[in-house]
């Protein structure tokens, strides 16, 4: 689980300008009551235009995650042991969270999960070929940086309906590969390097049925720093 503090702490020092300017973190949502709350964006709403809009920004980030959290916030309301639990551990082993509230973790905290990783992932002044340890990954992995995005591509175009495109640790093997909804790779016992959202609210303000412009648009904002940290 990732408190907005570590998020902030991860995202450095443009994350903690945001958060101390008054103007910005006034439009910030208050936090909500459980273990779960909205982390404020590692950058203004409008910092990765043209690539996404700050529209579609303010709406994905203050309506649709904040409903992620709350929903998973009112599911572990009913269980308060359970919510004692990593994040991580309760998407990772769903079997063992409760019955009642099994099908609301996997949406609400799969999405919580998956959105938290999804504003760090990104930044102004990004994108461009991998740097560091992940280039180097990648090109053994794939052969090379356009074979990888070329099938990333492949995947989140062809991820039917709702989901996400990954690049995930598959026990030691790094593969590429989508999920639909709100599920995460932890439930098929992978871990996530990064992954894009696909669903229509991440992009159709501004593309509308055009996914694959806004899925090349993705890597002018990815933020490489941020998934070689995840890397290691
Ligand atoms: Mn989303």
């Amino acid at each position: 689980m990732l408190t907005r503090r570590e998020l902030l702490s991860l995202a450095g020092g443009t994350a903690l300008a945001v958060a101390l300017n008054p103007k910005l973190s006034a439009a910030a949502p208050q936090a909500a009551s459980g273990p779960f709350s909205l982390p404020a964006l590692p950058y203004s709403v409008a910092a990765l235009e043209p690539h996404i809009d700050a529209q579609t920004m303010t709406i994905h980030h203050q309506r649709h995650h904040q409903a992620y959290v709350t929903g998973a916030n009112t599911a572990l309301a009913k269980h308060p042991d359970v919510a004692k639990r990593p994040l991580e551990e309760m998407l990772r082993n769903l079997n063992a969270v409760p019955d009642d509230i099994r099908t609301a973790i996997r949406n609400h905290g799969g999405g919580h999960y998956n959105h938290v990783q999804f504003w760090t992932l990104m930044a102004p002044n990004a994108g461009g070929a991998p740097t560091g340890a992940i280039a180097a990954a990648i090109t053994g992995a794939f052969g090379s940086f356009d074979t990888f995005r070329e099938l990333f591509n492949q995947a989140a175009t062809t991820r039917f309906g709702s989901g996400w495109a990954w690049l995930s640790n598959d026990n030691g093997t790094l593969i590429v590969h989508s999920t639909a909804n709100q599920d995460t790779p932890f439930a098929e016992g992978r871990t996530p390097i990064f992954g894009l959202d696909v669903w229509e609210h991440a992009y159709y303000l501004k593309y509308q049925n055009r996914r694959a412009d806004y899925v090349g648009a993705f890597w002018n904002v990815i933020n490489w720093a941020e998934v070689n940290r995840r890397l290691a």
